[in-house]
């Protein structure tokens, strides 16, 4: 492979938004190299993990069970961010994720009826029949067959950036260094998430405790660069999205299976056996992301989801099987959690546990009385065994801190003027959008959208 020639567009990552560039750069005819850091095996990142994407449709897509306009995409994208958005790029996201299935679709990706489950997302989610791997195979193979040059267990160390414009980036391959020249870049590399020592600058030892739910590869060095170089940062970055998962998870990679959705069904309680949040608050799909914050934030990061027989079969399990026990006192001396305070703990909240009419699929009645930490919803006491518990760690899927882009993708320098050459798309820039808070599916919205404009954008400048 002439790694010496000069590419009209290169581009840093392999994961969906990528791909999403490097199709759309190759299609408007344009020369293009992919810069994957991981080997061929593990290319793409945690798009590896998905399984769909959200996009704003009229009903008529055969996958999807009813209409989802941009109006109440939008609404659902403020609610969660708190209006921590920019509201142009927000709008222009939603509005092209209008085009995704099709576009998608003419790229080779298929999609398949909604997975069941505890996230009912039919409506406003289209899922890869096959999964975030079956999408990425299908663009690895269109990309392929356009011509797009990949590189595989290549690194990028180093950015060469002059006054705002890429000139080239070196990437480690088999110990060498290549300097890569090209016309234009996009950075479509991924967060800093899986940079335990970033994390540990705003999390503190705790972040010693965090299990990473993908990739190992998205450890936010060309984000860095990027930042040294002079381009402005967007989004807060103490700001990720974290879920509960099973703390016996491992610390990379371990993906959906790992996440828990017990917590709603019972009580969560710390290493103190106490309670700390409300689990009924509501509903599941609004809230499942706040729960990697809140274990994040407990001692030791560490929490257990405790629930009866009578719940065990409403919930997408863990890989892990929970942990059994025949009494509460059992299950204290299994998890290590003190047995006089977890008895107490269950009997206050079963005592103050209201009748009412249990419905896990909506705001139903049963709640707790006059408890310091209420739950609101799906209340039901925890007095039929056995007993079950999951031990939860939180579980950070991606970081919100990157590059701030704008209508094009083209990335912004900290003195407010757009580079001349520099694209981003995917997680490097999706702090653009969310402030705060998630909303499932839009990690796929983002990335593509932005893909395709960045690799768009990257095409006309290496033309001009
Ligand atoms: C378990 C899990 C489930 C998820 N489910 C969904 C879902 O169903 N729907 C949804 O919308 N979102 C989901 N997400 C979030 C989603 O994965 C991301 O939003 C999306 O994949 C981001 O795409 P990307 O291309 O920006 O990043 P990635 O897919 O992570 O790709 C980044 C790429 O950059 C490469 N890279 C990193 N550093 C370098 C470097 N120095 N040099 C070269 N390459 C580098 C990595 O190897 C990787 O291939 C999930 C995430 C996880 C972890």
């Amino acid at each position: 492979m002439d790694l010496s020639r000069s590419f009209d567009v290169v581009i840093a990552g392999g994961g969906n938004a990528a791909l999403c560039a490097a199709i759309s750069a190759a299609r408007a005819g344009r020369s293009v190299i992919v810069v994957e850091a991981a080997p061929e095996f593990y290319r793409g990142g945690n798009t590896r993990h998905t399984r769909n994407v959200r996009v704003a449709q009229d009903g008529s897509a055969p996958t999807m069970t009813g209409v989802y306009d941009p109006d109440e995409f939008y609404d659902d994208l403020q609610r969660v961010t708190g209006g921590q958005t920019d509201e142009p790029l927000a709008r222009l996201t939603i509005e092209r994720s209008g085009e995704l299935i099709s576009w998608l679709g003419e790229q080779g990706v298929q999609f398949g009826p909604p997975l069941g489950g505890t996230l009912s997302l039919g409506r406003t989610n289209a899922f890869f029949l096959g999964g975030g791997r079956g999408e990425l195979n299908s663009l690895y193979r269109m990309a392929a067959k356009l011509g797009v040059v990949l590189l595989y267990d290549a690194p990028v160390v180093s950015l060469k950036i002059e006054n705002g414009f890429f000139v080239s980036l070196t990437a480690k391959i088999k110990d060498e260094l290549h300097e890569i020249s090209g016309r234009s870049l996009v950075a479509a590399a991924g967060g800093f998430e899986a940079n335990i020592e970033w994390l540990r600058r705003y999390w503190g030892p705790a972040a010693d405790n965090f299990l990473i739910r993908g990739t190992p590869y998205n450890r936010g060095d060309v984000l860095r660069m990027l930042l040294e170089k002079g381009v402005m940062a967007t989004g807060d970055p103490t700001q990720c999205h974290a879920v509960a998962i099973d703390a016996r998870a491992p610390r990379f990679d371990g993906g959906i299976a790992t996440r828990l959705d017990s917590i709603i069904f019972g009580i969560v309680v710390n290493k103190s056996a106490q309670r700390f949040y409300d689990e009924g608050e509501d509903l599941w799909p609004k809230r499942y992301a706040i729960w990697g914050r809140l274990i994040a934030q407990q001692p030791d990061q560490i929490a257990y989801s405790i629930i009866d027989s009578k719940s065990i079969n409403l919930f997408m399990p863990s890989i892990f099987p929970a942990i059994t026990a025949q009494s509460i006192g059992e299950l204290a001396d299994i998890l290590g959690l003190n047995h006089a305070v977890l008895d107490q703990t269950i009997a206050e909240f079963n005592a103050a546990v209201r009748p009412g009419h249990f419905d896990h699929t909506q705001l139903d009645d049963c709640s707790t009385d006059r408890l310091r930490i209420p739950k609101s919803h799906w209340a039901r006491t925890i007095d039929r065994p056995p007993y079950f518990a999951y031990p939860l760690r939180p579980g950070i899927t991606f970081t919100y801190l990157g590059v701030r882009v704008n209508h094009e993708g083209r990335m912004m320098m900290s003195s407010g003027q757009p580079s001349g050459n520099m694209f981003a798309a995917g997680e490097i820039m999706a702090g653009n959008v969310l402030g705060k808070g998630y909303l499932a599916g839009i990690g796929m919205t983002i990335g593509s959208v932005f893909g395709r404009l960045a690799g768009e954008g990257a095409a006309r400048h290496a033309r001009n």
